[in-house]
């Protein structure tokens, strides 16, 4: 094979270190969404997860319990950085240099928001991209939502959020904080 040439322009820096952006509320971290960050590592090279604060007003946990709660979780993964962000993501991305977006997709009732937003964005910000994982089937029907709520009425969640996470949803609910 010949040798590349000096002058060669090789990867850009936009292929050098993929780095991908996962944004969400994040009230809290499941394991849906940490079967998604798990699998985004398999592509990219880093993953940002970005806790939007602000859009919910009353999130049950607030930005600094949802940023102790996924450092707690991927504490010992270098490749996971945890951030918040608010106002519009493409800014972020911007910022971060960032050109991917990694959204989770469980089932039809997803797509079409997603597919409004992925295209804003790529409105917004022609070289973003927006790339959908699927979960592994046990996640496809849970959200943080339902799972606050089946939480708060006294049901199991084993199984569907990190152990950090259990802990203190156990800590919100003993305190009332959990509402249905
Ligand atoms: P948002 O408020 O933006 O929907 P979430 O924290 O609920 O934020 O979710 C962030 C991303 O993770 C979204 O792309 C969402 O579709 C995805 N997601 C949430 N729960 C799951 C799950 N159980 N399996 C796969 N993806 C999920």
């Amino acid at each position: 094979m010949p040798a590349e040439p000096a002058s060669s322009p090789g990867p850009s820096s936009r292929h050098a270190g993929r780095v991908a952006i996962y944004p969400g509320s994040f009230d809290p971290l499941t394991n849906g969404h940490v079967d998604i960050i798990t699998r985004g590592l398999g592509v990219f090279d880093r993953i940002i997860v970005a806790i939007l604060v602000n859009r919910d007003k009353s999130p049950v946990f607030s930005a600094d319990e949802r940023i102790a709660m996924t450092r707690e979780v991927f504490g010992g993964e270098g490749r996971v950085e945890v951030d918040t962000f608010d106002g519009l993501l493409v800014d972020y991305a911007r910022r971060r240099g960032a050109h991917v977006i990694v959204r989770g997709l469980r089932a039809i009732s997803d797509f079409e928001y997603e597919f409004q937003m992925a295209l804003m964005n790529q409105r917004l910000m022609p070289d973003l991209e927006t790339v959908f994982m699927m979960p592994a089937e046990a996640y496809t029907y849970t959200s943080s939502r339902l799972i606050r709520e089946v939480f708060a009425l006294g049901g199991s969640i084993d199984g569907l959020v990190p152990a950090a996470v259990l802990a203190r949803l156990r800590e919100k609910r003993a305190a009332g904080l959990l509402r249905p």
